[in-house]
C-alpha cells in the first residue's frame, strides 16, 4: 500500500485531498495544527503539529523509521483578500518556516515525491482579456501581495531542493478553489464562500456588501476538480510549476448572480470599500490539458453543490 503525507489537512483543500487519496487507496497521514472544523479526517491518522517547528516537520515526515512515498504540503497561513492583505507579517513569517523546514526535512530523510501547492497569485495584476500568461511568465516577477512572493520563494526552495538532491518536485498554481467544507465565516473566507455566506444570511429578497465595483474578474474552481488536478500533477513528469483553473472567467459580479439563481433569492448588491486585489489573472492552462485535465464543475454546477452546505451552517449557528 503506498503512504502519503498530506500537510494543512485540517482544512479545505488537504481535507478533500485527503478523502481523494483515500479512494485511490493510499495510507494517508494528516498533519495540522488544528483539527479539521467541519469534518473528521478521512486519513487513517491525524496529527496535530505546528509545522514553523522543525522538530515537528521531522515527526510529520518519519515513518515506520522510514518516510512516505509521497508527501503534499498544502500547510499555509492562508485565508481570502481580506486577511491576505491585513496579515503580511504573518504570511511571510508563518509560512516560509513551515517550507523550508517541510522541503529541507523532506529531501534528507529521502521522500521520492513532493507536491507544493502554490497560488495564481504568483502573477502580476492584469486586465480582463490580455493575452493568457505560461507558467513561465510568472518571472520576471510582480505580485501584488505578499502572499505571492512568499509562494514564488517556496517553489524556488522546493526545485532548488529537486534539482540537488534527487526528489521529484511537482508545484501546482491554484486559480480560486472553492467548495464544501472550506472557511465561510471569519475573515478568512473568500469570495464564494463569503457570497453565499451573505445570501444565506438574507431573506428571500435583500441587500448583500460587496468589496469594489464587482467587476474583478476570477476564474472559481470547484475543489473535486482541483484534487482531480493536484493528483495527476504530482504523479505526472511536469517539472516546474503548473497552472490549475477553470477557463471559465467570471466577474465577482456574475459570481453573485450565479449564487442568487442558485439560492432562488432576490439579491441586490451594496458595493463597498475593501481589499479587492487584482482587475484579473489570464493564465494559460495548457500544462495541465497536456495531461488531459479539465474542470468538470462550470461555476453554476459548484454553486449548487457548495451554496446548500453554507446554507446549512448559517442556519446551524443562528439555532
Ligand atoms: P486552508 O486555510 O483551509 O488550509 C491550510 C491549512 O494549513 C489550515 O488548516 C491551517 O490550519 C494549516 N496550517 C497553517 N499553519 C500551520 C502550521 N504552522 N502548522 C500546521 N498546519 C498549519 O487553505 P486551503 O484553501 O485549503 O489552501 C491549501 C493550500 O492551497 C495553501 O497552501 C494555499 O495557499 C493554497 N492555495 C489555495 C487557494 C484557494 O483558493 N483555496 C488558492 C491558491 C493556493
Amino acid at each position: 500500500m503506498k503512504t502519503a503525507l498530506v500537510c494543512g489537512a485540517g482544512g479545505f483543500i488537504g481535507g478533500h485531498l485527503v478523502k481523494k487519496l483515500k479512494r485511490e487507496g493510499y495510507w494517508v497521514r494528516a498533519v495540522d495544527i488544528k483539527n479539521h472544523e467541519f469534518e473528521t479526517s478521512a486519513a487513517d491518522e491525524f496529527k496535530r503539529l505546528d509545522l514553523r517547528e522543525e522538530a515537528n516537520c521531522i515527526e510529520a515526515l518519519t515513518l515506520n523509521g522510514g518516510t512516505f512515498d509521497e508527501v503534499y504540503q498544502l500547510a499555509a497561513d492562508m485565508g481570502g483578500m481580506g486577511f491576505i492583505h491585513s496579515a503580511e507579517c504573518d504570511i511571510m513569517h508563518n509560512s516560509v518556516l513551515i517550507n523550508i523546514h517541510m522541503t529541507h526535512h523532506a529531501a534528507r530523510l529521502g521522500v521520492p515525491r513532493y507536491f507544493f501547492s502554490s497560488s495564481v497569485c504568483v502573477y502580476r495584476d492584469m486586465q480582463p482579456g490580455e493575452p493568457e500568461m505560461t507558467e513561465a511568465q510568472a518571472i520576471p516577477a510582480n505580485p501584488d501581495n505578499e502572499y505571492g512572493w512568499e509562494k514564488l520563494y517556496s517553489e524556488r526552495v522546493a526545485m532548488a531542493y529537486g534539482r540537488n538532491q534527487g526528489m521529484a518536485v511537482r508545484i501546482a498554481r491554484f486559480q480560486n478553489c472553492y467548495g464544501p467544507y472550506g472557511t465561510w465565516t471569519g475573515g478568512r473566507e473568500k469570495a464564494p464562500a463569503a457570497i453565499c455566506r451573505k445570501t444565506a444570511e438574507i431573506g428571500d429578497v435583500g441587500t448583500i456588501e460587496v468589496w469594489g465595483d464587482g467587476t474583478a474578474v476570477r476564474s472559481y474552481t470547484y475543489v473535486d476538480d482541483m484534487v482531480d488536478g493536484i493528483y495527476l500533477v504530482m504523479h505526472s513528469d511536469l517539472e516546474g510549476a503548473v497552472n490549475i483553473g477553470s477557463p471559465e472567467y467570471n466577474t465577482v459580479n456574475e459570481l453573485v448572480d450565479t449564487v442568487a439563481q442558485v439560492s432562488g433569492k432576490k439579491v441586490t448588491v451594496k458595493h463597498i470599500d475593501g481589499p479587492v486585489g487584482v482587475q484579473s489573472r489570464n493564465f494559460s492552462n495548457e500544462r495541465i490539458y497536456s495531461l488531459g485535465w479539465k474542470a468538470k464543475n462550470s461555476l453554476k454546477d459548484g454553486i449548487e453543490k457548495t451554496y446548500p452546505w453554507i446554507q446549512d451552517q448559517v442556519k446551524a449557528l443562528k439555532s
